[in-house]
């Protein structure tokens, strides 16, 4: 039925007039309301909302010259503020917050002609790799419900993966696109920093922040890609350049395509990736090896660095970025206050997770006087070596391959009392984030039944490249249309 289908083609269907969009938006619905009870992939379903929107689509479709994704359905992530509609970023201090406006990849895509079906589940304030820090509970994997969809997107992943939305919005910040897409057998892709306007997109580490699309495939991902980019004058970090069609060279032949494998993300050191994964992988560079593209050694010599310099970064943004929660502007504020200093103190301890807090603390202590340029100066300077890193081997290569993560998803509970190994799952994904390139993950492979990602990185701005490569390889193999059992 309609879950079988792509945006592409649910698109191509809307323009024919062979589904309405009310009828795709129903069926959805009706998709969720008896699925997600499993899955607890949503936050907010917004059913009658969706249901005049997808009316309002299929009048501007029977005008003619609708843009391509009207009337398709898609999940937003609950980081995105949406006009009248609660957003929460899964944290207690935004239960009860309704925003009174939308982010601008909401309003773009709604311009794009979009349904939104509702707000998925994250990790609280994005700050996860297992969506277990979620005020509203955790989110299972579809392809194994004792296990984990990866975070902070693991709502959007888990929704997209067993087809309760045919695509949905993701951000990422330090993986959470990617790594969840590869937990949960999707593709996404974390555009160039700067190319998706980050406003009215709850902020978390500002110089990391990145949305984009989580869909089932790489074309889908160029359509969706092409309603969220462009320039922001209300974002001071967003880049004014035009947006290219990312759907016009999808099929363009790999020959003499360089593809650099990073000797460090391929050693056995301890954490290091798992064996049949790596398997995977390799069997996946094989082919694209027999699609004309060459496999070049590059080094990354700075690698090691980028978990430890991402959590002096990213907790000492998110300490200045959550100071706006203090019970006062907005958000939960704690009963019967003392006085002042109380108010701020209990509505944060009462309404921020463990996790949360952990981070405040941690970077409130790296930006203090007397230890700014010993841990955050210091992060600063490391992050530059990072990033010339990618800088030189884009000298040598086109493309870089790498594992997403370096194991299928773990179990739920596995790992939320440890949260050194809960940060190590992003191993291969942060240093993107820092050096502020795009990359996105495609499913490669099954290993005892979870889907393995593959990560495709880039360099600045080379999204159209990068989704041209993995559609490539989606057209010659069928990991990205296999669906979970439970969920067919
Ligand atoms: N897992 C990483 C973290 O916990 C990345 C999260 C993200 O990309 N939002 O910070």
């Amino acid at each position: 039925m309609y879950h079988t289908k792509s945006v592409t083609e649910l698109s191509a269907m809307l323009q024919a007039g062979e589904v309405s969009s009310v009828e795709l938006t129903r069926y959805f619905l009706d998709r969720i309301k008896n699925s997600d009870e499993k899955l607890n992939s949503f936050i907010t379903v917004c059913e009658e909302q969706a249901l005049a929107q997808a009316k309002e689509c299929d009048e501007r479709l029977k005008a003619g010259n609708a843009p391509a994704l009207t009337g398709v359905p898609v999940a937003h992530k609950d980081i995105f503020c949406t006009d009248g509609v609660k957003t929460s970023c899964a944290s207690k201090m935004l239960d009860n917050f309704i925003s009174p406006y939308d982010a601008t990849v909401v309003t773009n895509m709604r311009a794009a002609g979009v349904v939104m079906l509702g707000k998925t589940n994250m990790d609280e304030f994005a700050m996860g790799s297992s969506n277990e820090t979620s005020y509203y509970g955790a989110v299972k994997n579809p392809w194994n419900l004792k296990a984990v969809p990866g975070g902070s997107s693991g709502g959007s992943a888990a929704a997209v993966a067993a087809r309760l939305a045919p695509a949905a919005t993701g951000t990422d910040t330090g993986g959470s696109i990617r790594q969840p897409a590869a937990f949960c057998g999707i593709t996404g892709i974390k555009p160039t920093y700067g190319r998706v306007s980050r406003f009215g997109m709850i902020a978390f580490a500002s110089s990391l922040d990145q949305a984009g699309p989580m869909g089932q495939s790489a074309s889908d991902c160029a359509l969706l890609l092409n309603a969220m980019a462009g320039f922001d004058e209300k974002d001071s970090t967003s880049i004014e350049k035009a947006v290219p069609d990312y759907s016009a060279d999808l099929d363009k032949p790999l020959d003499g395509l360089r593809i650099g494998l990073p000797k460090e993300y391929f050693a056995h050191a301890e954490g290091g990736m798992n064996a049949e994964v790596e398997a995977i992988i390799k069997t996946a560079l094989d082919q694209y090896k027999a699609m004309g593209a060459e496999l070049v050694e590059i080094e990354l010599p700075n690698s090691a660095l980028s978990v430890p310099v991402y959590y002096v970064v990213a907790p000492a943004e998110c300490s200045t970025n959550l100071s706006r929660f203090d019970g006062v502007r907005y958000g939960y504020r704690c009963e019967d206050p003392k006085d002042l200093n109380d108010l701020y103190t209990r509505s944060r301890g009462e309404a921020f997770g463990e996790e949360v807090q952990r981070r405040i603390m941690v970077g409130t202590y790296a930006l203090s006087s007397g230890y700014y340029d010993a841990y955050y100066l210091k992060a600063q300077q490391l992050r530059q070596l990072i990033s010339d890193d990618f800088k030189n081997a884009y000298e040598k290569v086109d493309v870089i391959m790498a594992p997403a993560t370096p194991e299928t998803a773990f179990n739920i509970g596995e790992k939320s009392d440890d949260p050194i190994s809960m940060y190590l799952s992003d191993i291969y994904t942060i240093a993107v984030n820092l050096a502020g390139i795009p990359a996105m993950s495609i499913p490669v492979g099954f290993s005892d039944g979870m889907p393995v990602g593959m990560q495709i990185i880039g360099n600045h701005f080379e999204e159209a490249r990068l989704l041209n490569v993995a559609h490539k390889y989606q057209q010659q193999t069928d990991w990205h249309t296999t669906l979970p059992e439970e969920f067919k």
